[in-house]
């Protein structure tokens, strides 16, 4: 099998991910950050719900005060106190004012709201008022912010803290999203060693295990199973016939390449998982191993590490999103401020640094370490660099492809 595309590669990760069944939850308010709304949320009622002050002072009828200065004050009896959360009973007559909170619901017969800044202050029996106001003034009207019926937030739109408190606002104690896709990591390599160990000759320890975590986490998913295996057949089979029960996307790093203990690739096709595509025209991450059945996605990262973290960026989070009802990541464009080197044959992918000049214009810059082996490559990295095949460097100004982490 010849490699193929950057572009062939999303476009059989895109038709897998179509074909894959989507589920839905019920999820309560105080966990629905971060999640996706599944159908639109409908206003149940206008919001305001009710006319209201929009400012602490005096509920009052505009014609009384139309000739109210701080010389010739108006003065008007005082009938009672409209406090938010506690509506004035009685209707405004004449010559009459009620103190009026914030949010309080505007009396009946009042038609305006003065400042207590302009009247003689909260008093008991009578207020003198100092200004005159138009018909409406400092009342939020029923209705003019959200009519009933009106879509709130359409299906699919990711909840962030102000889509949370929108949900509140209209009374939702739970709304119906997209499932997050339950995922199985695990790392392969029978040199691994976790963090806290001592390590024999020979042996390294564990990072890629926890980039994918993280990774997995900031694209939505729940990663519902963990683990780390040797380079031995019958555990990968053991474990991976479970997860694929357990399991929208299984990711793995390690063993998909030509090496003598690189067994994933035949683990995953006996298990069902039918492979879309190995290796992808791209460095790093070239033997990047796609498979998928009716319910899974498989994706088998290569080990080294730059090379897993980028193509989970490239092609497992879109995934992730996708699954979970998400916009995809936007990729953006960007004016190079150091020399970017391409590859002859291969699409090239570097960790880099973005930021905006003081005109605006987007810089960004590539990591001077390229190695895929080099994770500390991308430590304080904001940006995924890309450019396809072609002979010698990009040159600084030549604008490039970058895909923000962050
Ligand atoms: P492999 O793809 O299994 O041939 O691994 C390629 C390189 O990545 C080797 O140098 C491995 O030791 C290294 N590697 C594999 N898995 C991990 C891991 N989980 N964390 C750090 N390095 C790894
Ligand atoms: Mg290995």
């Amino acid at each position: 099998m010849s490699d193929i595309s950057v572009a062939e590669a999303h476009a059989a990760i895109r038709a897998a991910v179509e074909g894959l069944p989507r589920a839905r939850e019920r999820v309560a308010l105080g966990e629905l950050g971060g999640r996706v709304l599944a159908e639109p949320l409908l206003a149940t009622f206008p919001q305001p719900r009710f006319d209201n002050s929009a400012m602490d002072g005096y509920a009052v009828r505009a014609a009384d005060v139309a000739a109210a200065t701080r010389e010739r004050p108006v003065k008007l009896e005082v009938v009672g106190v409209a406090a938010a959360g506690s509506p004035h009973e009685g209707r405004l007559a004449a010559g009459q004012a009620a103190q009026v909170m914030t949010g309080g619901v505007l009396p009946d017969g009042a038609d305006a709201v003065v400042m207590v800044e302009s009247t003689s202050g909260y008093t008991d029996a009578a207020v003198e008022i100092y200004q005159a106001v138009d018909v409406g003034a400092h009342i939020r009207r029923r209705g003019e912010e959200i009519v009933e019926g009106e879509e709130l937030l359409a299906a699919g739109q990711l909840l962030g803290p102000v889509e949370v408190g929108t949900l509140a606002t209209f009374g939702c104690a739970e709304a119906e999203v997209t499932r997050r896709p339950r995922v199985a990591i695990f790392a392969t390599g029978d040199e691994l060693v976790e963090p806290g160990q001592a390590l024999a000759p020979g042996q390294i320890y564990n990072s890629n295990f926890h980039v994918l975590r993280q990774l997995c986490s900031h694209a939505g998913a729940q990663v519902v199973i963990e683990r780390v295996l040797r380079d031995d057949v019958d555990e990968l089979a053991r474990f991976l016939s479970d997860a694929v029960t357990r399991c929208d996307v299984l990711v793995s790093s390690g063993g998909v390449s030509m090496g003598r203990f690189d067994h994933v690739r035949d683990v995953a096709s006996d298990i069902g998982l039918e492979r879309r595509f190995w290796k992808v025209a791209q460095k790093p991450g070239r033997p990047l191993l796609f498979a998928s059945s009716d319910e899974t996605l498989f994706f088998g990262l290569p080990g080294n590490p730059v090379s897993s973290t980028i193509c989970f960026v490239e092609y497992v989070r879109p995934a992730l999103l996708a699954l979970a009802g998400a916009p995809p990541p936007k990729k953006i464009h960007a004016r190079l401020a150091a020399p970017f080197p391409r590859q002859a044959s291969k699409h090239r992918f570097l960790f880099g640094e973005i930021h905006a000049d003081e005109q605006g214009q987007l810089l960004a810059a590539p990591t001077r370490k390229l190695g895929s082996h080099m994770l500390t490559s991308g430590v304080g990295a904001n940006a995924l660099l890309e450019a396809p095949a072609g002979d010698g460097p990009l040159e600084p100004g030549a604008t490039i492809l970058v895909t923000p982490l962050r």
